[in-house]
């Protein structure tokens, strides 16, 4: 198999045994990059040259004898929406499109302790808002497995760039399901950690509430060694849990006997594709073949997620995004003689669509006459939807379900963004109770990949992860590349 198409951890071994240089494999992404971009359109920003730099400090390392990081020397696609200092960081947006961020994100802080080696940054929807990625100000990405669909999103670039062989391993952000969707659209591993898992701080806020920053990767070994690097307390975000986080690899045992893996009924319901269906039918009744006690359960608020979020997530957004007004960052409208002139000028042409209709829904539900009818009344379902999960995790360990009720959609579908919304029905309610949520593949529909969630209790990602490891190691679905259309694979 190529090198572009093996998970990090091999590339790992390959550098430490000396068989490859870190150079040579990022060269190597480089010119599958060069290849395949064209057509699969996942990065806003390349960054080959810092690239290189990086890499040829891990190989001076190896060189001197010197123990390496496990992610030391191989290449990642960062989602646009966090900052790398003296990169551009655009969030897939206008209004950003030449802001260079001043300052590292605690993950990617973290990540150059580590040695990693920052290959691009990842076309998004803009502002991570959409599921398809074709809210990018910039450009359409498309999925490796059928170049007529989107990658899902909003971090579809760096679900695509995984699955297309661009970078060994990337970061999304996830508030509704923008990890796990774009992952089970492509084939790849994506993680939703808990909240408070991972630093927010130098990722650009969505929605405060519900935002957490987590891998895309090939498979769920190298899923739990980005988990490792990003995790932790971070004084710059004090919503971070302050603890130390476990070493996630630990997880990575295939052994799942005993362990009660709940099924809630709420999401095989009205909406659901019936090929998905049976696949993650399929990859519940494998898990219980590898020793899982299968148990029903039942979520009842589930039905009232989608319309919560889309109060709550609109509400902060809103607050969020005051302060793209042209003073301090991005782009300003020219020509204008005035304060609210340029605010309103900048806002108008800085944003698209979907962005200003989040504003407008946001603004709505918090002012004074409908705060109480919209806004406070989200919170309470919020709560409702947190007391389900508190009670069926009193039951069972974790819980597998569909990641989205269909495969990757064609292009052009944000076109109704209503029937949109409604493909985050099983992703979001996880975002409103904080919990931890992994995708990973549990076989294709049409030549499209389907993905399976496996949701956690708080700070549990490592049953999350063993349930995960488990099931990979014995389906084996990880092993397939992208054909990538007509394009060498
Ligand atoms: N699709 C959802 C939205 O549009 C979730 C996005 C996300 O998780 N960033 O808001």
């Amino acid at each position: 198999m190529a090198l572009y198409n093996l998970p990090a951890h091999e590339l790992g071994n390959k550098l430490r045994k000396k068989e490859v240089s870190s150079v040579e494999l990022t060269r190597g992404f480089l010119n599958r990059i060069a290849e395949v971009e064209p057509e699969i359109g996942a990065f806003v920003t390349l960054c080959g040259e810092t690239a290189l730099e990086s890499a040829a400090l891990v190989d001076a390392k190896i060189g001197r004898g010197e123990p390496i990081a496990p992610l030391a020397g191989i290449a990642g696609a960062i989602k646009d929406i966090l900052c790398i200092k003296g990169v551009k960081t655009t969030c897939s947006s206008h209004i950003l499109d030449n802001f260079i961020a001043p300052y590292d994100a605690t993950v990617i802080a973290k990540l150059k302790q580590n040695d990693a080696v920052f290959i691009g940054k990842a076309n998004m929807d803009e502002f991570a808002m959409g599921s398809t990625t074709e809210t990018s100000y910039f450009k359409k990405t498309k999925n490796p497995w059928a170049l007529d669909c989107t990658p899902g999103g909003s971090s579809g670039g760096s679900a695509a760039s995984v699955a297309a062989g661009e970078a060994a391993w990337s970061l999304g952000s996830d508030t509704g399901g923008s990890i796990r969707q774009p992952a089970s659209f492509t084939g790849t591993v994506g993680l939703k950690p808990t909240y408070g898992r991972v630093s927010r701080y130098g990722c650009v806020a969505f929605a405060s509430s519900l935002d957490q920053v987590g891998p895309i990767t090939r498979d769920v070994t190298d899923c739990a060694l980005v988990l490792n690097a990003i995790s932790g307390h971070c004084e710059h975000d004090s919503t971070s849990y302050n603890l130390a986080a476990p070493d996630f690899t630990k997880a990575l045992t295939p052994d799942i006997k005993g362990m009660k893996i709940g099924v809630p009924k709420e999401y095989f319901g009205a909406g659901l594709d019936k090929m998905v269906e049976e696949k993650v039918r399929g990859a519940i009744k494998h898990l219980s073949g590898l020793g899982a006690e299968i148990v029903d359960v039942s979520l009842p608020h589930t039905e009232y997620a989608v319309a919560t979020y889309y109060i709550i997530a609109p509400a902060e957004a809103s607050a969020n995004l005051a302060r793209f007004d042209g003073v301090k960052y991005g782009y300003r409208a020219p020509g204008c003689r005035n304060l609210i002139e340029m605010t309103v000028k900048t806002r108008t042409q800085g944003f698209g669509n979907e962005v200003k209709r989040r504003i407008m829904l946001g603004t709505y539900v918090l002012s004074s006459g409908y705060y109480d009818a919209y806004y406070n009344k989200a919170m309470k379902v919020r709560t409702l939807i947190i007391e389900d999960f508190k009670k069926v995790f009193g039951k069972v360990d974790i819980l597998a379900c569909p990641t989205a009720p269909t495969t990757a959609l064609p292009l052009g579908s944000m076109l109704d963004p209503l029937s949109i919304y409604m493909l985050d029905v099983y992703t979001i309610p996880v975002n409103m109770a904080g919990l931890p949520g992994i995708s990973l593949p549990c076989g294709f529909s049409g030549g499209k990949p389907v993905g399976l969630q496996l949701i956690g209790r708080a700070l549990d990602e490592m049953s999350v992860l063993r349930a995960a490891y488990t099931y990979e190691q014995s389906a084996g679905f990880h092993k397939t590349a992208a054909p990538l259309g007509g394009v060498s694979a």
